[in-house]
Parts: structure tokens; C-alpha cells; sequence
């Protein structure tokens, strides 16, 4: 006899096979909701600055940078219009992601004094196709009260440092979500 799948109802996303929940539907419910379902969207306005890469892969260097790099100068630096400050050109793009502030991380606990102690770091989810890699930036803009964006330039609340893209995979191979585990960044 077959087993059962309790989830099959549910699995809409064509490539998904019926072997297992569909992670993409879900997390997409998550961040955007679903009105019709009564489901509150979780996610929030971020923008990713993606370094831009060459051909090679490599990252591509900003004007300012040979002449200011390797000079103790660092202010002029961080006046440059086009990368400000980062060295490399990057683009910036919107995504719906959600922030866990408060993330784990489970294989480092550190022995103080009074006792060992969990370490925590945010995480930010992003839907499986958004384009970020390590060392990227999420940008957490400044919104109204209800979490819109304002019309005109973006301002910035606070910047994250991506440290790692996890792909979290379905068992069968395919990528669900991303899952970034970031660190606060002066802006
Ligand atoms: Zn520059």
C-alpha cells in the first residue's frame, strides 16, 4: 500500500515531486500571504547590493579604488558616489525577505565565567531565485509605520554583512529557500 502524503493537497509548484512539502509555497505564503487564505505576510521591503562579477566571476573595482586603497586616506574613501566607500561596483535590487533577529548558532556556544552562553546572530530568508551571495549586503530601508516604502530615495536604517548563503534544500535536491546568516554593519 501507497503512503499517504497529508501535504499533497497543498503542493502546487509543477517541479516539486509529491514526496515531500512544497518549502517554496510555504515560505512565498510566509513572506507575501495570502489574502484569500487568511494568511498574514510576515516578509518585509529589503535591498540586496549584490556585488557586481566579471566574467571570471571576480568582483568589479570601482574607479576610487586604486587610487584611495592602500592609502591611509580612508575618508575619501567613503565619499565616493559610486561604491560608496565598499571598493567595488555593486546593484541594488528590492526582495521581500524576513529578518530573524535572534538566530542560534548552535555549534558555537562559548565558555565564559559564569557558565557557557548561546551565541546569536540574525538570519534573513529570501525566496529561492533571489540573487545574493557571501559577502553581499542586505539594507534594511526605512518604512512608514505600516512598512511601505516611502516615495523618493531609500534611506537606510541598518545594513547587514552577509556572511553565508545556506541553500536549504529540499531531500530530493532542489533549492526551497535561502537562509543568510548576517552580522550588523555600521552604515
Ligand atoms: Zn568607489
Amino acid at each position: 500500500m501507497a503512503a499517504v502524503n497529508p501535504w499533497e493537497s497543498l503542493i502546487s509548484t509543477s517541479s516539486a515531486s509529491y514526496r515531500e512539502l512544497d518549502l517554496r509555497t510555504e515560505i512565498h505564503d510566509i513572506l507575501y500571504g495570502d489574502k484569500s487564505r487568511g494568511i498574514y505576510p510576515h516578509g518585509r521591503w529589503l535591498v540586496v547590493r549584490h556585488y557586481r562579477k566579471d566574467s571570471s566571476g571576480k568582483k568589479v573595482p570601482c574607479n576610487c579604488r586604486s587610487e584611495v586603497w592602500g592609502s591611509a586616506n580612508k575618508s575619501t574613501q567613503h565619499k565616493c558616489s559610486y561604491c560608496g566607500g565598499h571598493g567595488f561596483i555593486f546593484d541594488d535590487s528590492f526582495a521581500i525577505g524576513y529578518i530573524q533577529w535572534e538566530y542560534p548558532v548552535s555549534t558555537m556556544e562559548k565558555e565564559e565565567a559564569f557558565g557557557s552562553i548561546e551565541l546569536v546572530a540574525p538570519a534573513v530568508y529570501f525566496e529561492y531565485n533571489v540573487v545574493i551571495s557571501d559577502e553581499d549586503f542586505i539594507i534594511i530601508p526605512v518604512t512608514s509605520d505600516d512598512g511601505e516604502l516611502p516615495s523618493g530615495v531609500v534611506q537606510i536604517e541598518k545594513k547587514l554583512k552577509v556572511n553565508v548563503v545556506n541553500k536549504m534544500r529540499s531531500d530530493f535536491g532542489r533549492i526551497e529557500y535561502l537562509r543568510c546568516r548576517v552580522s550588523e554593519e555600521h552604515k
